[in-house]
């Protein structure tokens, strides 16, 4: 068989973080009961008149300047004409030919290096409302909640060319939008949604082959799943010597393969307009300056600089800045205790585990930075053993209670005492003469068994160190 390139490119929507929507004041609430967050503008009535939402210019700025993005000086809305009953107007206000910005980039990590994908546009629009026709089958019902909330339109140029960078581009685009605070990211409640155009051609040929589009993907997995599988099923056809046929398919995720939705269509065939009913948008400098210095240090730079300035190895650097609110705790770690590495290796572990165990963010967690810093203090100054760290810290996650105080009020800490360790190896030794004999006659092997017996009677308390070098200096006096 011959060899293949695939080629993808990604649409992204990114449902915003504004409180109200992109062209009324109704409000952008989840959750709430079906048609109460609605007025005349979002149901499509006639004689009423769209108004646009700021906030929603400044977080596409925003997106704008995270991707290095050109941002238009002037951009249009645009009709984009189409019939369904979750679009009560019959045209979705979007924008076609003069979009927000331009000529944008996302760096990802590959195998292979970094990655540069371009993004060819980002831009504004609303989303429509939602259909349920499972529920109360055979009867349909339409919610206009959603109708009206904005979106962020995000497309990639077709550079990517795997399953995984695809995967990466995702993450990626979504962790920005995060740290900028403009989406939440929500996959599952399609809060970020993604849509993916693919492709192959024979390998190293310039020319792209037919492409189809799929949609219904709500989870990254299932990206990559719905990838893999049509990745696979255009070699196939080419490779039987058929044709692929530009289409839209829907992924079935329990039956993991895609299905036909229906066949692609052109743009001609939504008879794009411009809209008449709002003006264009003018942004000029210092609207973009204001946006742009109020932006966070984004999740690449972020992880660059904590392994330049922390020493830090990549992979350290990626999981502590997945987030910003975990970035932000292990600086302020760092900023009370000059521990970079250590500190990593326990936010990694254990602070993790337990976020997990409670299913919470690490803002809700009880132990605070100064709260983890104090105990790999204790740690550091040879106070407790870092096993013994590890229970104490279970402690506090339940408790809230400080290291210190945990420490005291158990009676626990690190036996450093030499005569006490002395006395107690004696006994144990004594109490076990065929061992030591063996030992004394060659079988040195046995040294560890002598330190278990010792650790086992301090409870685990004793310095391991120690308790191993007068094992061994009174095994062999
Ligand atoms: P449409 O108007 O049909 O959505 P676009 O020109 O907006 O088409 O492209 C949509 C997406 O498809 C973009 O992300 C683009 O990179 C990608 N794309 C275009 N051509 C191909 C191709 N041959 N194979 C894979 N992806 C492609
Ligand atoms: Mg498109
Ligand atoms: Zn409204």
């Amino acid at each position: 068989m011959k060899a293949y390139d695939a080629v993808i490119g990604l649409e992204v929507h990114a449902q915003l973080l504004t409180s109200t929507k992109i062209f009324c004041g109704c409000s952008t609430k989840a959750g709430l009961p079906p048609n109460t967050s609605t007025c005349p503008v979002c149901t499509g009535m006639p004689g009423v008149l769209p108004v646009l939402n700021r906030k929603v210019v400044d977080f596409g700025i925003m997106l704008g300047l995270a991707t290095g993005s050109r941002i238009a000086p002037r951009c249009i809305f645009a009709r984009k004409n189409y019939f369904y009953p979750d679009l009560p107007k019959g045209y979705q206000i979007t924008q076609y030919e003069h979009p927000l910005c331009e000529g944008g980039s996302i760096l990802i990590e590959t195998a292979q290096g970094v990655k540069r994908i371009g993004i060819t546009r980002i831009h504004m629009e609303e989303d429509a409302g939602k259909t349920i026709h499972d529920e109360k089958a055979p009867l349909s019902y339409v919610d206009y909640n959603r109708s009206g909330v904005p979106l962020l339109e995000i497309v990639s140029e077709p550079d990517i060319t795997s399953t995984d960078e695809a995967v990466a581009y995702l993450r990626e685009l979504r962790q920005i939008l995060m740290y900028l605070g403009i989406c939440d990211g929500n996959m599952e409640e399609g809060s970020f949604r993604c849509d993916a155009n693919v492709s192959v051609k024979p390998a190293g040929s310039a020319r792209y082959g037919t492409r189809t589009e799929l949609k219904n993907m709500n989870s990254f997995r299932n990206v990559q799943r719905a990838l893999q599988y049509e990745i696979e099923r255009h070699i196939e056809i080419i490779e039987s010597g058929g044709e692929v046929v530009q289409e839209t398919l829907l992924w079935d995720p329990s039956r993991g393969v895609t299905v036909s939705m229906r066949s692609k269509e052109e743009s001609h065939d939504y008879r794009y307009f411009p809209e008449p009913d709002l003006v264009p948008v003018e942004i000029d400098s210092a609207w973009i300056d204001s946006v742009r210095s109020a932006l966070p240090e984004l999740p690449f730079a972020r992880r660059e600089r904590f392994i330049g300035q922390y020493g830090l190895p990549a992979y350290d650097a990626g999981v502590l800045t997945q987030t910003k609110a975990v970035a932000d705790y292990y600086e302020e770690c760092v900023r009370l205790l000059d521990r970079p590495k250590e500190i990593s290796n326990w936010i990694m572990t254990e602070v993790m585990r337990a976020l997990n165990e409670q299913g919470i963010p690490i803002t809700e967690l009880i132990v605070s930075p100064e709260m983890l810093t104090g105990l790999i203090a204790l740690i550091d100054k040879g106070s407790i053993s870092g096993s013994m760290a590890k229970e104490v810290f279970a402690e506090m996650v339940d408790t809230g209670e400080s290291a210190g105080g945990i420490i005291e009020k158990k009676g626990i800490g690190q036996i450093n005492d030499e005569e006490e360790l002395r006395s107690l190896a004696r006994e144990i030794i004594d109490a076990h003469p065929d061992e030591a004999h063996k030992y004394r006659s060659g079988k040195t092997g046995l040294l560890g068994f002598f330190v278990g017996m010792l650790m086992k009677a301090t409870r685990g308390e004793a310095n391991p160190k120690l308790a191993s070098r007068i094992m061994k200096e009174l095994l062999e006096e």
